[in-house]
């Protein structure tokens, strides 16, 4: 962030950007459910160049058994970049920053998961990055959403992700690895859509109140776009036999 790069053309005289979309518009966003045969639930996407398989499993016992609630199940979330999923090799232990994105991931989900009925119980979910170019947690939680979902958790919503910020002066939906890197901010956004509650809002950067308030409009319209793909591959996966809503 804050201009490091400055070869790179963030945005043209056309207001064409530097993977050839528009300010508003997101990276092509394809995800599959039901990808892994052991795990309860699961979800493969891909957001742009990033790539995700996300693995979920439970409710189950919990170990260590402290960490157990006797009122509710919980959720434990690990987020995690493959060494091959970036430029340079990443180290495989895991780094300050993804216990940082497993946290926030937690906490942009629960507001989503019911697990009252499921106390002294866990579910736990996976995140491996196979591949990044930027916008990984919110392509992360996304996927996580669907992988819940299609392991029968009960939820009240589905969790979208799409970050907005800027680059060149713009504020743009979606923000790839270039931008991230050369651009002036980066807000990842985490919404319900159908209960219209964010649960996950962060900001590297700097904007103005204004710039703020156009993100965070554009952000949720690209987390209500990521939300009908995400209910599409569910219904592709439980409505294949033709029965499709
Ligand atoms: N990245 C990288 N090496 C790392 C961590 C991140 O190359 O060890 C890249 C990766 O493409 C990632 C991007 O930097 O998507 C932006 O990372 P950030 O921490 O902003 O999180 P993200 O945008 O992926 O949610």
């Amino acid at each position: 962030m804050g201009g490091r790069d400055t070869d790179i053309v963030l945005l043209d005289e056309n207001g064409i950007r530097c993977d050839g979309r528009k300010v508003n518009e997101t990276r092509k966003v394809t995800i599959k459910a039901g990808v892994l045969k052991n795990a309860n639930g699961s979800a493969y996407i891909e957001f742009g160049d990033n790539k995700i398989l996300v693995g979920v499993y439970g409710p189950r016992d919990v170990h260590p058994k402290h960490m157990s609630d006797t009122d509710t199940g919980i959720l434990r979330c690990r987020y995690h970049m493959a060494p091959f999923s970036v430029g340079e090799r990443k180290n495989p232990a895991p780094s300050r920053r993804e216990v940082e994105i497993s946290k926030v991931i937690k906490e942009a989900l629960e507001p989503a998961v019911m697990l009252k009925e499921f106390p002294r119980t866990a579910v736990d979910v996976f995140m491996e990055v196979l591949q990044a170019d930027g916008g990984t947690r919110c392509a992360a939680l996304t996927g996580a959403s669907v992988a819940l979902a299609d392991a029968g958790i009960p939820m009240r919503d589905l969790v979208a992700g799409c970050a907005a910020g800027k680059a060149a002066d713009a504020v743009i939906l979606d923000v790839n690895n270039e931008e991230d890197q050369a651009g002036q901010a980066d807000l990842p956004i985490g919404y319900m859509p159908n209960l219209k509650k964010i649960t996950l809002l962060q900001l590297d950067g700097v904007l103005t109140p204004e710039e703020y308030k156009q993100c965070i409009e554009i952000g949720i319209d690209g987390c209500n776009q990521v939300y009908e793909i995400q209910k599409k591959a569910l219904q592709d996966k439980f409505f294949a036999s033709g029965e499709k809503q």
